[in-house]
């Protein structure tokens, strides 16, 4: 039984997540922006809901501090957001500082920071899990959809590799989940959210050394860089 950690875990992916890892025996810390609110999340039984704002360094160092004394096998920096191009005069335009600022705080620096907050509670042989995007794949970027949120998710898989580098014994992974029908998702999305995780999880139960500092879809084919 693995100890896992879950961020962005009262919606979506992030919730689908805990439901199957409770469902088959593990131990999970869910954690949310408003855990009163978090109401299906209850409902899945983890073994901890913890209140985390990933965007807000406090909210991660107390999140880092409630957790000494817990040994973390799995931390999955799965909290993310989009960010709104939909603005008149075209996606350059629609790149506004602060806009732009806030998705890379959450789904840069919030895994970031999150990590270090809890790298003295991580296992020596703990595995890392950064929720990416095929569309923060360079090499396949060839439009300018979604602009600011590719960009976040660029940076984030540069994260990735950097980590593998400096723990070389614990795993690091990017991951795509697929495009899944959650509220970022959409419904038009390929994916019912419950295939999308599964994939991942049977993914993430195989890796090994060798797999780390890679960027790995659902269904565990490489994306590239
Ligand atoms: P979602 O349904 O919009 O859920 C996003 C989750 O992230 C929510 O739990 C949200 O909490 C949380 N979150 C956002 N900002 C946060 C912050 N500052 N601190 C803590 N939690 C925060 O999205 P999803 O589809 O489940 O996406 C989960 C992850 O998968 C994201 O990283 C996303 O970029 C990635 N992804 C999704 C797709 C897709 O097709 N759905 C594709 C590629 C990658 P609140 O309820 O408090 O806002």
């Amino acid at each position: 039984m693995s100890v896992w950690v879950i961020t962005g875990a009262n919606r979506g992916i992030g919730l689908e997540l805990v439901r199957q890892l409770v469902a088959r025996g593990d131990e999970v810390i869910a954690t949310a922006r408003r855990p009163e609110q978090a109401m299906e999340l209850r409902g899945t039984n983890p073994s901890a809901i913890e209140k985390l704002d990933v965007s807000d360094p406090e909210s991660c160092t107390a999140f880092g501090e409630s957790m000494s004394g817990t040994t973390v096998d799995m931390l999955f920096n799965n909290a993310g957001m989009r960010a709104d191009t939909q603005a008149e005069g075209g996606p350059l335009a629609a790149l506004k500082p602060d806009a732009l600022s806030s998705v890379i705080e959450t789904n840069v620096l919030g895994p970031i920071i999150v990590t270090q907050a809890l790298s003295s509670s991580l296992a020596p042989r703990a595995s890392i899990v950064n929720m990416s995007s095929t569309l923060g794949s360079i090499a396949e970027t060839d439009n300018t959809d979604d602009w600011g949120y590719s960009i976040s998710k660029a940076g984030l898989n540069m994260h990735t590799r950097k980590l593998a580098s400096e723990w070389p014994q614990r795993i690091v992974v990017s991951m795509s989940p697929g495009w899944v029908k959650t509220d970022m998702g959409g419904p038009d999305a390929h994916l019912d959210v419950a295939v999308s995780v599964k994939g991942m999880l049977q993914v993430i139960d195989d890796l090994t050394l060798a797999d780390s500092g890679s960027f790995l879809s659902y269904d565990g084919t490489q994306i590239p860089w």
